[in-house]
């Protein structure tokens, strides 16, 4: 399998190949093509395996593709993806803005440590994707008024470490503050806490393990 076998958008299509991405690895070859036919996924994969790809590829794809279909004013988010820290939201924020060059696709980070007025700002300008830790999402969530009715894709990276974190609840929350989106949930070991909250979100979950 290929990159060009999955019908991407020609500019992602052309940003993985100026990253170097030549070929999928193992996990981007049974994710990418399973979310974008939006099935939800339990993934185990370890830091290194390119997950990080394997879930942004599928989320620039689909929003890129909802903004040419659904051109309006109203720049509400589509997708968005969960980490436990802000270091890590740092890193899948700057990957999916290099994959999502020249498409439209901006990202907005909520994380603690920067003023959030400037967080909210940016979401309030219009941003297809939010990535952020849960307990500075929920802050946002519960004070501001954000439209979330269009996020159709929720990624949690690192499912065990943010229950170890016990951000259990706080996840759940902002699960349910959104409209029975689709799951890509990614976790290096899946303990049992994992896979019962997998199962909670989703009652069709294809595992993945790379
Ligand atoms: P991750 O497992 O997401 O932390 O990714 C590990 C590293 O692999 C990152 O530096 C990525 O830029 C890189 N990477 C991801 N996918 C590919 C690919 N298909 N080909 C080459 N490098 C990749």
């Amino acid at each position: 399998l290929s990159f060009s076998s999955c019908t991407l958008p020609q500019k992602l299509q052309q940003n993985l190949e100026s990253a170097g991405y030549e070929l999928p690895t193992p996990v981007q070859m049974q994710a990418i093509p399973a979310a974008l036919f939006g099935k939800n996924l339990l993934v185990s994969a370890d830091t290194g395996s390119g997950k990080t790809a394997s879930f942004l590829v599928p989320v620039v794809s689909h929003c890129a593709n909802y903004r040419f279909k659904h051109p309006s004013d109203h720049k509400n988010p589509l997708a968005m993806v969960l980490t436990p820290t802000r270091e890590l939201c740092v890193q899948v924020e700057e990957q999916a803005k290099m994959l999502g060059k020249g498409l439209p696709f901006k990202t907005a980070l909520v994380v603690g440590g920067d003023a959030m007025a400037g967080q909210i700002y940016r979401i309030q300008q219009g941003v297809e994707l939010i990535v952020g830790t849960p307990g500075r999402l929920i802050d946002i969530l519960t004070k501001h008024d954000i439209e979330l009715d269009e996020v159709s894709v929720l990624v949690l990276d690192e499912v065990d470490c943010m229950l170890q974190r016990g951000f259990r609840d706080q996840v759940m929350q902002i699960f349910r503050a959104l409209r029975q989106p689709q799951i890509l949930m990614y976790s290096a070991t899946i303990p049992p806490e994992a896979e019962k909250m997998a199962n909670s979100m989703a009652n069709d979950l294809i595992f993945v393990s790379a």
